[in-house]
C-alpha cells in the first residue's frame, strides 16, 4: 500500500499567523483512501529547506503532497524546489498561460508577466486544473514517487484535492478502497480503543483506526480489494465485532449524527418529543430541530431556567425543589414528566445541572448534570459527570446526552 508525506510551504505557517488547515483536510481525505500518512513537514518560503524537505519526505515516502507555494510571487518557488530536488527544469506550459490569459480576462484586468511564472512547470509533469483558482496545480512522477502539488488558500486546496488529487491517487491503487465508519456517542477515544486494542492488533486489511470528533468517538474500517464487493465482505465481519464489543455506544455504521439517528428512531415509531431545559438553555431544542422536517417530531421546548418557571410552568412541586434543589434527579424527573403534561407530547427530555463557573449554592460540582426521560407512565432519570470543563462544553455535553437517551 502507499504512504503520503505532506509538505506544507509558507513562511507565514512557521510564524504562527495561520493554522495548516490544509494539512488536517488533507490527511483526513488521504486516510479515507486508506493511505498512510507519518509525517507532516512546514517549512517556510526557501528554496534549499523546500528540496531539503523534499529529499527527506522521499525516502520515506511514495507520494509527496506540497501545499502553498505555486502563485505567481516571488516568494512562490515550490515548483522549482521540486524540480531541483528531482533533477528537472522548469518548461513552459502554453495552455496554463492561455487558462491565466483568460482568467484576467473575464475579470476584466490586465495579465502581469509574473503570473506567467504560474505556467511553468517541471518537465514530464502534469497540470491539474484549477477551476477554483489562477495557479494551477502539478502532478509529476519521477523515480516511483509521486508528487502532487497543490495551491495553499484553503478552498481552492480542498477542491483541487477532491477533484484532482483524488482521482489521481484512486488511479494510483488497483482495485478499490472502501470504508465504513461505526460512529458512537459516550465513550471517548482511550476507553473505545482499549476496548478495540486487541480486534485493532490482530488486522491488516481491513484496518480499524478509532478518529476522536467533537460528536463522538468513530471507528473507521478500511479495506483494499479488487472489487468493491471484495472489500464489504472484509469489512462486514469486523463492523459487527466492533458492534459487539462497544455494544449500545455504537449510534450507527456511516449514519451522519446522533439528530438524525434519534429522528430516524421518533419517525419509525411514529413518537412526538417535547424539552424542558435548565442549564442547556434550549441547546437541546436547537439539536432537536437542526434536520429539516423536524416540526412533524418536535412539539415544543421550555427554557424553565429559574425555580419559578420550572414551579409555574412545568408543575414542578415547590416541596421538591426546596427539598432537593433545582439539580437533582427528583427534579430532573418532575420537569419531564411536566414537560410532557403541558407540551401533550409522547416522550420529553429534561436537563437540570450546574453549567458553572461556580459550583451550585447547595454543593453540588460543576458538571453535574441530570437528564431526565419521561414516556408514558415511566420515567428515567441518568446523571451526567462533564467535569470541570467550560460552560459550553458542559451545556453540549449535556445537551447530547439528553438526545441519547432517545435511543433508548
Ligand atoms: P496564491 O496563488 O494565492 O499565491 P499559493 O499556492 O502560492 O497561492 P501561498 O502563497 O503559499 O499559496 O498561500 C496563499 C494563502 O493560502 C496564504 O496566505 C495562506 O493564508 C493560505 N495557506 C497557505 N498554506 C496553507 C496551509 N497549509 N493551510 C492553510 N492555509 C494555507
Ligand atoms: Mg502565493
Amino acid at each position: 500500500s502507499h504512504t503520503a508525506e505532506l509538505i506544507a510551504v509558507g513562511t507565514e505557517l512557521l510564524l504562527g499567523n495561520i493554522a495548516n488547515t490544509d494539512a488536517q483536510m488533507i490527511s483526513e481525505g488521504l486516510s479515507q483512501l486508506g493511505i498512510n500518512v507519518y509525517y507532516h513537514t512546514v517549512v517556510g518560503d526557501n528554496p534549499e529547506r523546500v528540496r531539503q524537505a523534499m529529499d527527506i519526505a522521499r525516502q520515506r515516502a511514495d507520494i509527496l503532497i506540497t501545499t502553498g507555494g505555486l502563485g505567481p510571487t516571488c516568494d512562490d518557488l515550490t515548483k522549482v524546489a521540486v524540480a531541483q530536488a528531482f533533477g528537472r527544469t522548469l518548461v513552459y506550459h502554453e495552455p496554463s498561460a492561455q487558462r491565466i490569459r483568460d482568467r484576467f480576462a473575464a475579470m476584466g484586468r490586465p495579465v502581469t508577466e509574473n503570473n506567467f511564472q504560474q505556467a511553468m512547470i517541471p518537465e514530464g509533469a502534469t497540470v491539474l486544473d484549477n477551476d477554483w483558482g489562477t495557479a494551477p496545480g502539478v502532478a509529476m512522477e519521477a523515480d516511483g514517487i509521486h508528487v502532487l502539488m497543490l495551491p495553499g488558500p484553503p478552498r481552492e486546496c480542498e477542491m483541487m484535492f477532491r477533484h484532482r488529487a483524488v482521482p489521481y491517487l484512486k488511479g494510483l491503487s488497483e482495485g478499490v478502497i472502501v470504508s465504513r465508519t461505526v460512529k458512537t456517542f459516550g465513550i471517548g477515544e482511550s476507553a473505545a480503543e482499549a476496548l478495540l486494542r486487541d480486534l485493532m492488533n490482530s488486522l491488516h486489511n481491513p484496518t480499524l483506526a478509532p478518529y476522536a470528533k467533537p460528536t463522538g468517538t468513530e471507528l473507521r474500517v478500511t479495506a483494499h480489494a479488487r472489487t468493491e464487493a471484495e472489500a464489504l465482505a472484509r469489512i462486514t465481519p469486523v463492523v459487527d465485532q466492533v458492534k459487539a464489543l462497544l455494544g449500545d455506544k455504537v449510534i450507527g455504521v456511516d449514519v451522519s449524527c446522533l439528530e438524525e439517528v434519534c429522528y430516524g428512531l421518533l419517525k419509525e415509531r411514529g413518537l412526538t418529543v417535547g424539552t424542558a431545559e435548565s442549564c442547556t438553555g434550549g441547546l437541546l431544542a436547537k439539536l432537536l430541530t437542526d434536520l429539516p422536517g423536524s416540526s412533524a417530531l418536535f412539539r415544543g421546548g421550555i427554557v424553565s431556567y429559574t425555580n419559578a418557571v420550572k414551579a409555574g410552568v412545568l408543575g414542578v412541586p415547590q416541596t421538591l425543589l426546596d427539598q432537593y434543589g433545582a439539580v437533582s434527579p427528583q427534579v430532573a424527573e418532575a420537569m419531564a414528566r411536566g414537560a410532557k403534561a403541558v407540551l401533550g407530547c409522547d416522550i420529553a427530555l429534561s436537563t437540570t445541572g450546574v453549567a458553572g463557573p461556580e459550583p451550585d449554592d447547595r454543593g453540588n460540582p460543576i458538571g453535574l448534570v441530570y437528564l431526565g426521560l419521561a414516556w408514558g407512565e415511566q420515567c428515567q432519570v441518568v446523571p451526567l459527570h462533564a467535569g470541570q470543563v467550560d460552560r459550553d462544553r458542559i451545556r453540549r455535553q449535556a445537551a447530547q446526552t439528553a438526545l441519547d437517551l432517545l435511543r433508548r
